[in-house]
């Protein structure tokens, strides 16, 4: 390993400030700026709790869960929970904070949480993980609710989970309209039909939108491109189903245990069926295996991590082939990577744009259940695209009128980033960012600081 892979800091939280502090710079009206950047940086409330459940075996085993609202400056908190062993209150601060920024962004009227259980759902009978999501929604008593904090799915969790969270909550607020506490239930529950694949629906959106507009050179469609996909749950699995049926080569994907190849194009629906019957992608007929991270450094036109975060880093930026990355997952690239991608030319479609599909289609159901309303599918699904078109161009003229005002800002960005390396290239995700920033900003200063 070499000592700039060493020095590499992959704490998400760090990581998170790493990027505003790229971006503040950016924001005009710098009066009183710095005091609100803090204010708007800062999570507004953390939560840590420990989890005594019951296991199958008759033993009890301690969980530890936590529960973070970044911010509420814009409306309630949202954000997904995740259920994965590496969860931890830095994790879920960043991840919190990220869903400030992409509620914003895609102009939904919710701030940023997010929520984690440090478990391995591998090793959980279902009996288990509806105890231990029992046992960690109670403990989250009424800081999560329908105007304050409401969770969604996210890693190793699903609408199942999610009827679990609300049904107890609803024990707890008997006589009340609890629907709205969380979103991503199943649809006979005041779920969306369209909820379950939004997340990868928004990120081919996204795409589609971002190369009809011009945004790679030469490429105007998805037709013929071939696409490789880190990943293989929600987010991963129906990305390969919606970029395949545009016309795309899915030539790679992978899971937990590995990844596979095929230079003509995976039958994902198959590859789909056989991960359903065998438990991963691995061994799929007809393909070869490729190691777990070989996917990220396939020549293809387009990749989408869609795993898990920290995937593209210093230590591999330099071998992705791909044009243009699609961040399907939160985090899966650090601000160094960042930084290599763009030398090299390779587009990076961010995070806060490119899965806010799964955010805004939440909000959907949310409001769906506030109006005690059963909304169409197609209306769902042409709202969604509506929004990340929109959310789409206004990243792509941000970072362009970023680039033509550069001067401007030359000194507060070389201030920020102590190295006039980076001065030529305030990126998509900077160019992201700023914009959600600058709304959060807006409100707060509309709003005040109380008292
Ligand atoms: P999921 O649990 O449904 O699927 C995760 C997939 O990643 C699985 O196929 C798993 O095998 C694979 N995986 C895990 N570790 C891996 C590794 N090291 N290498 C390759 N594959 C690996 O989770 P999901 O909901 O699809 O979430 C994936 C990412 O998308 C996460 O970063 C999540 O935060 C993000 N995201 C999800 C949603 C949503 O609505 N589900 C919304 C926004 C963002």
């Amino acid at each position: 390993m070499s000592a700039t892979a060493v020095a590499e800091d992959l704490n998400l939280h760090r990581i998170t400030r790493q990027q505003f502090d790229r971006a503040v710079p950016f924001a005009d009206d710098l009066h009183g700026w710095r005091g609100i950047a803090d204010w708007l940086f800062e999570p507004e409330h953390i939560m840590e709790v420990t989890l005594p459940v019951r296991m199958d075996d008759g033993f009890v085993h301690m969980f530890r869960g936590y529960r973070v609202l970044h911010s509420a400056i814009r409306g309630p908190g949202k954000g997904g929970v995740r259920f994965h062993p590496s969860a931890g209150i830095d994790e879920v601060k960043a991840l919190a904070t990220w869903m400030s920024w992409k509620c914003a962004l895609v102009d939904v009227p919710f701030g940023g949480a997010k929520g984690g259980v440090a478990c391995d759902t591998h090793r959980l009978s279902a009996r288990e993980k509806e105890r231990v999501t029992r046992r960690f929604t109670a403990a989250l008593g009424d800081t999560i609710g329908p105007h304050t904090d409401i969770p969604a799915p996210d890693l190793y969790t699903d609408a199942q989970t999610m009827a679990w969270m609300y049904d107890t909550y609803s024990m707890m607020h008997p006589g009340e309209a609890n629907l709205p506490v969380v979103t991503g239930k199943p649809v006979e529950l005041g779920g969306l039909a369209a909820r379950d694949g939004a997340t990868a629906r928004g990120a081919f959106y996204v795409t589609d939108h971002f190369l009809a507009i011009g945004g790679l050179a030469g490429v105007d469609s998805l037709d013929g491109r071939t696409v490789a996909i880190q990943g293989f749950g929600s987010a991963g699995r129906h990305a390969a189903g919606l970029f395949r049926d545009a016309g795309a080569l899915v030539v790679a994907v992978s899971d937990s245990r590995g990844g596979i190849y095929d230079p003509a194009g995976l039958n994902v629906r198959a590859v789909g069926r056989f991960k359903d019957e065998t438990g991963t992608v691995v061994g799929f007929p007809g393909s070869e295996s490729l190691p777990q991270a070989g996917v990220l450094e396939l020549e293809c036109d387009i990749l989408i991590p869609a795993a898990i975060e920290n995937q593209i880093t210093i230590r591999n930026a330099s071998r992705v082939q791909a044009r243009l990355v699609v961040e399907a997952a939160n985090g899966p690239t650090t601000p160094a990577a960042d930084d290599i991608l763009a030398e090299r030319g390779i587009k990076l479609l961010p995070d806060v744009l490119a899965n806010a599909g799964g955010v805004v289609v939440s909000y959907f159901e949310w409001a769906q259940n506030i109006e005690n309303q059963k909304w169409e599918e197609a209306d769902v699904v042409e709202k969604l695209r509506t929004r990340m078109q929109r959310a789409t161009e206004v990243v792509l003229t941000r970072r362009t009128a970023l680039v033509e005002g550069l001067d401007g800002y030359r000194e507060a960005w070389e201030e920020a980033t102590k190295s006039s390396a980076l001065v030529a290239r305030p990126d998509l995700r900077t160019a992201a960012q700023v914009v959600a920033i600058q709304r959060c900003r807006t409100a707060a200063l509309q709003r005040g600081v109380w008292p």
